[in-house]
């Protein structure tokens, strides 16, 4: 089972782009930095 880099949660299925700098987040990480970008905005 992947791992994410961020929260160390093993979890089923990880997500990564060119904002996790391509580290394998879980999808509460991956949607959470997604939230922030957005915010920025
Ligand atoms: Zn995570
Ligand atoms: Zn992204």
């Amino acid at each position: 089972m992947p791992t994410c880099t961020k929260c160390d949660n093993k979890v089923t299925k990880v997500y990564d782009c060119d904002h996790t700098d391509f580290d394998e987040y879980c999808v509460e990480c991956y949607t959470e930095l997604h939230y922030y970008l957005t915010e920025k905005e």
